[in-house]
């Protein structure tokens, strides 16, 4: 401590300890090398396609898919959103992804979770053709990121590890704790870190002393879905958290809890009656040494996943075409 300062204000020089990792940019550098790559498929006379299919009317599926398809026209990809009614089929729907899988326009195919209870959804996840599976949930693809081919990898864990990447963060060698084992994030998330040489170890309900084998992970990634659970008794020292839950706080007493005299959350609750907060607790910001927040971090990655996803399945499936163009045009020359 340094001489004359009292414990309390050294508890607050301290207290912001952790450098805020803003995926709000990280998000915008990767749309902006998306656009130049579209750019260049347009001059070679490709227009990546995406197609959503949203089945009635979830409020939330309903802003998540209008924000996809949002970032689409803002990119340059050609979009479309098929609607069918939530009394729809497991048939139907199949008939419409293998409409989609025929259409050499639509390069990637998403279907927005969850689908009706009478919907056998894994049927319908295994009929998208896994070349056009910007979701990356299709077993094939599954199979591809554990035994390093090419694929297309889900988006939130490619945003993780955009994440990781772009802010100087050393992955090999890392000891990696994921906490979650999802078919949708904690799995891939784990295969991902795997694959660039973290030593990985996956946490989930069952895990014994939770806090303890947290606190082993240079790197943490919270991906349970349970608002707040990761508190600083979970994180090593200066350690990287990586934040990919969203949870709503409604309820007075839950804001106390997490964000009692934060200002501008105050007057965010104030207006809207409601706040975001992640699996992990905003106390952790005064001992981890990066931190991803909740907004502005894991979650505007996804998206612009989507969006690399879309134009990568456009190259690995319409590439050659692209080859056969550019070696007939040189020939020309
Ligand atoms: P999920 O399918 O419900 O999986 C949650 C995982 O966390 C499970 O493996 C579960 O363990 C584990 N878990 C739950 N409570 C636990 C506890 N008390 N201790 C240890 N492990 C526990 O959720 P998900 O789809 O992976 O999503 C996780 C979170 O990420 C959610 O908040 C979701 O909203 C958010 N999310 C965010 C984005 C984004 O764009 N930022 C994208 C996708 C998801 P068991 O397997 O043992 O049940």
């Amino acid at each position: 401590m340094l001489g004359g300062e009292n414990p309390e204000q050294r508890f607050k020089i301290e207290a912001m300890a952790a450098t805020l990792l803003d995926g709000n940019k990280i998000a915008t550098a990767i749309k902006a090398e998306v656009a130049a790559e579209i750019t260049a498929l347009a001059e070679a006379g490709l227009r990546p396609g995406l197609a959503a299919v949203l089945v009635g009317h979830n409020p939330a599926s309903e802003i998540y898919v209008r924000n996809k398809i949002k970032a689409c026209e803002a990119l340059g990809i050609h979009s479309e959103r098929l609607t069918p009614p939530d009394s729809v089929s497991t048939e139907e729907l199949l008939e419409l992804v293998d409409d989609l899988n025929r259409r050499d326009s639509i390069d990637g195919i998403l279907v927005q979770l969850p689908l009706p209870k009478q919907v056998d959804s894994k049927a319908v996840l295994l009929a998208v053709d896994p070349a056009k599976d910007v979701d990356g949930f299709h077993p094939v693809n599954v199979g591809n990121l554990s035994t390093q081919r090419p694929g297309l990898v889900p988006c939130t864990p490619l945003g993780v590890l955009e994440i990781l990447k772009r802010s100087g963060i050393e992955i090999a060698g890392a000891n990696a704790v994921v906490v979650g084992r999802s078919d949708i994030v904690g799995k891939p998330v784990a295969m991902l870190l795997t694959n660039h040489h973290a030593t990985v170890t996956i946490c989930h309900s069952k895990t014994r002393d939770l806090a303890g084998v947290c606190r082993r992970g240079d790197i943490l990634v919270a991906a349970m879905g349970r608002a707040g659970f990761i508190t600083r008794d979970f994180v090593k020292p200066g350690a990287v958290v990586i934040d990919v839950g969203i949870s709503r706080v409604t309820e007075r007493s839950e804001f106390d809890k997490y964000f009692k005299g934060n200002e501008k959350r105050e007057q965010e609750f104030a207006t809207k009656g409601s706040t975001l907060v992640g699996d992990v607790h905003p106390e952790v910001a005064e001992v981890a040494g990066m931190l991803t927040p909740v907004p502005g971090g894991v979650g505007p990655l996804t998206i612009a996943m989507l969006m690399a996803n879309t134009v990568r399945a456009c190259k690995l499936r319409r590439g050659s075409a692209l080859e056969v163009q550019a070696a007939t045009a040189g020939r020309r020359g």
